[in-house]
């Protein structure tokens, strides 16, 4: 269980010197706990103070990363069962599968469609992660070659035939620091002393949870920590299922560190229908896969699997926002209407969406209001005259349209005239109430 705030603070300094940013030990104490900051920051604290520290206030399951720069992958890290109790620390990391026994042309097609499926929502840049990169025909060059084609374009789970395989496909990729998977507990020395090689992460194959618990120890006894079970090889949803779901149960609730690492999944091993596989892993996703296996990536599959991934690791104390900025909907120009709005997704998307029903292309202003929706925000003074006409001043919007009209949103209505009195040069036009409202009163637009 990590340490409280009240806890850590016994092992600072108690000198509030403030270097590491925050005025007071205790503050900075609060940081590490709420996980927002770390000993590193505090240049008096020794090493084995942050080593017992590191220790005692790690996470239930492990941390661990592979891959390197912008396309390094971080799974595990957890603390809780449930979202609601704090929050999901990283996200399920979506892998495609790649295998030697696929035509050049086949691979090629998942690359590219690796590559091109890349969406964004709600200012979140989403996709899938890795490459699963498997030799399942037992032909090596055909295996370093694979490996040599993607190393560069994502972080990479590599799957050997053996340990000989794996050393080889490690003088290929082992720089761009792979998760590298496939250990046994016969071949366990043989997998850790090369992972320790490379400072890679490594996934033994977990058939039970005993069997996994054997194995953690072991690895840990040869000095080795950055493990990841691989989960449900046997091609049983309902295996793989029960085996994350105690696992978790087991390093939260009662402290089993031998069974707090992250867990790999295999939903193209569970089915051959690719809507099936995607519905798996939705399943696996929500409790508590970290990283999951897809054998193609469809994006009438994709999308919904990224946006439910989307909510479940979204921080629930923190709305989702869109940043702020303006927003060009449509083929707008200087004729066109400026919509002011906050920056409350909820209520982004469906203004949006209801100024793309209007057909009348325009700018929507979006404003900082920290998550709050409309009225909210008024109500907290983030979205009040003095706060709307400092955004607008300083947004830009006064070089994109040429009328000088702000059209606000209806719930704050009783602001206009101060906000006339802030924005001389501008008039201010109070639009509807409800967003469903939008489309017609848009029609009505003269600039
Ligand atoms: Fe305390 Fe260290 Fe921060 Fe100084 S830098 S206030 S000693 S935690």
């Amino acid at each position: 269980m990590a340490l409280s705030g009240i806890e850590i603070f016994k092992y600072l300094p108690k000198t509030n010197c403030a270097e590491c940013g925050v005025a007071t030990c205790l503050a900075f104490a609060m940081n590490i706990a709420a996980g927002k900051a770390d000993t590193s920051k505090c240049p008096y604290i020794s090493e084995q103070v942050k080593e017992t520290l590191a220790e005692a206030s790690a996470p239930p399951v492990r941390q661990v990363s592979f891959g390197i720069g912008d396309k390094e992958v971080k799974i595990g890290g957890e603390s809780v069962l449930f979202r609601h109790e704090r929050r999901f620390e990283n996200q399920t990391a979506i892998g495609l599968l790649l295998t030697t026994s696929a035509t050049r042309e086949v691979n090629d097609a998942k690359i590219v469609s690796f590559k091109e499926l890349r969406y964004e929502r709600a200012g979140n840049k989403l996709g899938a992660d890795f490459f699963f990169v498997e030799n399942n025909n037992c032909n090596s060059q055909d295996f370093l070659d694979l490996l040599a084609k993607v190393k560069d374009e994502a972080a990479l789970v590599i799957c050997a035939d053996n340990l000989q395989d794996a050393k080889e496909a490690m003088t290929i990729a082992g720089q761009q620091k792979p998760l590298l998977c496939g250990a046994l507990e016969d071949d366990l020395e043989g997998y850790v002393a090369l992972a320790k090689q490379y400072s890679c992460p490594l996934a033994v194959v977990a058939l039970s949870l005993s069997c996994a618990r054997k194995i953690a120890q072991k690895a840990l006894a040869l000095g080795f920590k950055d493990l990841v079970f691989s989960v449900g090889t046997g091609g049983l949803l309902n295996k793989g299922w029960e085996f994350i779901v105690e696992a978790r149960n087991a390093a939260v609730k009662d402290k089993d560190k031998l069974l707090g690492f992250p867990t790999l999944l295999y939903p193209c091993a569970f089915s051959k229908e690719l809507s099936c596989q995607f519905l798996d892993a939705s399943i696996l996703m929500a409790k508590y896969a970290s990283a999951l296996v897809m054998s193609e990536l469809k994006g009438e599959f994709l999308y919904p699997l990224l946006t439910a991934r989307l909510n479940i690791f979204t921080d629930p104390q923190r709305p989702l926002t869109m940043p702020q900025g303006i927003y060009t909907i449509g083929d707008a120009n200087e004729n066109s209407p400026a919509v002011l709005s906050c920056n409350f997704a909820l209520t982004y998307f469906i203004v949006s969406a209801e100024i793309e029903n209007s057909t009348v292309p325009a700018h929507f202003i979006i404003k900082d209001t920290e998550g709050l929706s409309v009225l909210t925000a008024w109500a907290a003074g983030k979205f009040s005259a003095d706060s709307i006409a400092a955004y607008i001043k300083k947004s830009g919007i006064a070089d994109k349209v040429t009328h000088k009209k702000l059209i606000i949103p209806g719930y704050i209505s009783m602001e206009s005239a101060n906000i006339e009195e802030e924005l001389p040069d501008w008039q201010v036009v109070v639009g509807p109430q409800d967003a469903a409202a939008l489309p017609a009163f848009l029609k009505q637009w003269r600039p």
